[in-house]
């Protein structure tokens, strides 16, 4: 049994698509796409009046806890939060515990996705045995069994030549090193982004500098060896800059920004003073970062938007802030934050912000096993389809993450999933998953 998918804007940057059309779906596939297709005796039909229709999104960076840490989040309810919305391949950092620093954990976490089935959970490999920035881990075993990228993400790479030989390694495994920058030594003991308003709360604030520091080095190192850099949630003005520059001269990387770096600023927290579901790593920056930040996904700088998804117990949050854990949960608020900021409030086009969450991460992980990130027709039927007119008010209270820690939750957004497909099944339809 196929779908046919009837009368719905079909954004698929791939192909420079975006028309009102019908989409076919034969054997997990796309099958067609085309204008008033006929429906076969075996189609189930979806009407998508209205709706955009597109290339199921693709996060290169989420924390699904995993093994450790599943009372924050485990493989099958970050899965769920992942085509409520509307992912389907989702690529996790190996900050669990055991650390994915070896092939068996790598395999457990593929094997785990595979279980649950509703989306392909990715496994990205550490940097460094056990995190500990010391010794590199077993790069080309994790990359045989299955990891898609390597990262100490969590953390930074504090040593350059460690950092360096994980660049020469990544040339030969041809898998991306994921950068997190930041310069311990500037953020240790730190809740928050220096500045006017860490001042007047008088919280401890990081300085700008901390990542930019990084990000240079970094980008440098990759210059000097070469091999495949990513810079992780580029949350500062001069981070961006530089990359615009960097990328200008030549040198050839790829970076990504966050969904709440985009949308919030340090302000939030003058306004919701103490709001530890605002406390975040890289924190949210000044208004003019955040501006730069924006401009920079729109000019080309900033290839890709990551949700850095970091689900966290009541019990972590529900602290001083100084105390709390940092991260958002933002798996199920994504596409709605990124298409009411981007899309409704700065005019960027449906099919920029497609490319950003979906073709270009299939990219940059090179996902080629199946063709991912379009609806070229052959394609594996990974669709997300969402309804860009309904404001709805986010209520953590209908999450599938065990996380509800978000600063969004009571804003009033559009752009929300209404049907997601993961091999051509339909794994969440109207908003609950099938
Ligand atoms: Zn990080």
């Amino acid at each position: 049994m196929g779908w046919l998918i009837k009368g719905g804007r079909i954004v698929d940057p791939a192909n420079h698509l975006d028309r009102v059309m019908d989409l076919r779906i034969e054997e997990g596939r796309v099958a067609e796409v085309g204008e008033k297709l006929e429906r076969r005796a075996s189609d189930r039909v979806l009407d998508a009046n209205g709706l955009v229709v597109a290339p199921g999104l693709i996060d290169m960076h989420a924390h699904f806890r995993e093994p450790g840490h599943e009372e924050k989040e485990d493989i099958e309810t970050g899965s769920k939060a992942a085509v409520m919305g509307g992912y389907t391949t989702v690529a996790c950092m190996a900050n669990t515990d055991p650390v994915c620093d070896n092939a068996a954990v790598v395999r457990y976490v593929i094997e785990r996705g595979k279980q649950v089935g509703l989306c392909d959970v990715l496994p990205i490999g550490a940097v460094s045995k056990g995190l500990k920035g010391e010794e590199l881990a077993e790069m080309a075993d994790m990359a045989k069994a299955g990891a898609v990228a390597f990262s100490d993400d969590g953390r930074p790479v504090t040593s350059a030549s460690l950092m360096m030989k994980a660049l020469q390694y990544s040339q030969i495994v041809k898998k991306p090193v994921i950068s997190h920058a930041e310069d311990v030594s500037l953020s240790s003991g730190t809740s928050m982004h220096f500045g006017r308003v860490s001042t007047r709360l008088g919280l401890r604030g990081v300085p700008s500098a901390g990542e930019e520091s990084i990000v240079m080095r970094d980008v440098m190192l990759c210059r000097e060896v070469g091999g495949k850099l990513h810079l992780a949630h580029l949350s500062s003005a001069w981070s961006v800059r530089f990359v615009r520059w960097a990328k200008a001269n030549g040198l050839r990387f790829t970076a990504e920004a966050t969904p709440h770096h985009l949308s919030l600023d340090h302000d939030y927290l003058l306004e919701h003073p103490y709001d530890t579901n605002a406390k975040v790593n890289p924190p949210l920056r000044a208004p003019e970062d955040r501006a730069e930040v924006c401009k920079g996904l729109s000019d080309g700088t900033i290839d890709v938007i990551a949700t850095d998804h970091a689900p966290h117990c009541v019990d972590d949050k529900d602290l001083e802030f100084d105390q709390a854990a940092f991260g958002i949960s933002g798996l199920e608020t994504a596409l709605p934050v990124c298409y009411t900021t981007l899309v409704q409030d700065m005019g960027m086009s449906l099919s920029s912000l497609i490319t950003k969450m979906s073709l270009i991460p299939a990219q940059i992980l090179g996902l080629d096993s199946v063709l991912r990130g379009t609806l070229t027709p052959g394609a594996r039927a990974d669709i997300v389809i969402f309804d860009p007119h309904t404001e709805r008010v986010v209520d953590v209270g209908e999450f599938q993450s065990k996380g509800h820690n978000t600063p969004f939750a009571g804003s009033k957004l559009r752009g929300w999933p209404v049907h997601t497909f993961y091999k051509g099944n339909l794994v969440m339809t109207e908003r609950r998953l099938a």
